[in-house]
């Protein structure tokens, strides 16, 4: 597999042929010339190619650095690689400077690089913050419920909700439409309108059930039964 690390496009127009690999067609990087056919081929590619034999020629290869390409490589004028992107950079190849693309590339805004919380996304330099704040799956976050804080996946996630305290929760009282958080069930319960309760004259004997917002009426209803059974009570 040829490398290829020179993919740039060229502030000049295309770089004449001589400065271009014969293995993988790009700029040559670190220029090794064979002297079997003098075509020129970046270090990298050699390194990789399995039989140690000139690819053009077949002959046993033997190569020298040519610096003078080199020299004339590394004062190629380059866009940034993110110039589609947007970014209006330009200088040269050049490893050994402070003006080349590599220590651009280290502050282009436009340049994609791991989120520095791990969470495996790649965010271009200019948004890292704002990722980091409002969109990175491992940052700390408040539960919006209880205020617990902790790692947004787990707070949001349902091993969270499944034991958050003040998550709001349906009553599960038929015709109740209020969400009590959980740390208030029981107690919303006690007064819900819609809960089933026995009568209140059960200890009498009344066997009704009914929802207690129902207790009134019953109540008014059966007057005479609950008498009635009071005194029976009161009787024995
Ligand atoms: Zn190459
Ligand atoms: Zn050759
Ligand atoms: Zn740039
Ligand atoms: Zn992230
Ligand atoms: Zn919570
Ligand atoms: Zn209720
Ligand atoms: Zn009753």
């Amino acid at each position: 597999m040829a490398t290829g690390r020179h993919r740039y496009k060229f502030v000049d127009g295309e770089p004449r042929d001589e400065l271009k690999c014969s293995i993988c067609t790009f700029v040559l990087c670190d220029p090794q010339q064979a002297t079997c056919c003098a075509k020129r081929f970046c270090k990298s590619c050699l390194d990789q190619m399995e039989d140690k034999r000139c690819p053009l020629c077949r002959e046993p290869i033997n190569c020298f650095r040519d610096g003078g390409i080199n020299r004339e490589i590394m004062g190629l004028k380059v866009y940034c690689t993110n110039s589609e992107e947007g970014c209006e950079w330009q200088g040269t190849i050049n490893e050994t400077n402070d003006t080349s693309i590599d220590t651009h590339l280290n502050s282009c805004p436009y340049q994609l690089v791991p989120c520095t919380n791990e969470c495996g996304e790649k965010i271009r330099r200019s948004s890292l913050e704002i990722h980091l704040t409002d969109n990175c799956l491992e940052r700390m976050v408040n539960c919006q419920y209880c205020n617990q804080r902790g790692q947004y996946q787990l707070i949001t996630s349902s091993n969270h909700f499944d034991e958050c305290p003040d998550l709001p929760i349906q009553c599960s009282n038929e015709g109740c439409n209020m969400t009590p958080r959980r740390r208030s069930q029981s107690l919303h319960n006690e007064t819900c309108p819609k809960a089933i309760i026995p009568c209140a004259y059960n200890t009498v004997g009344c066997k009704k059930k009914m929802k207690r917002e129902e207790q009134e009426k019953h109540n008014e209803d059966s007057i005479t039964a609950h008498v009635q059974l009071t005194k029976k009570q009161l009787g024995k």
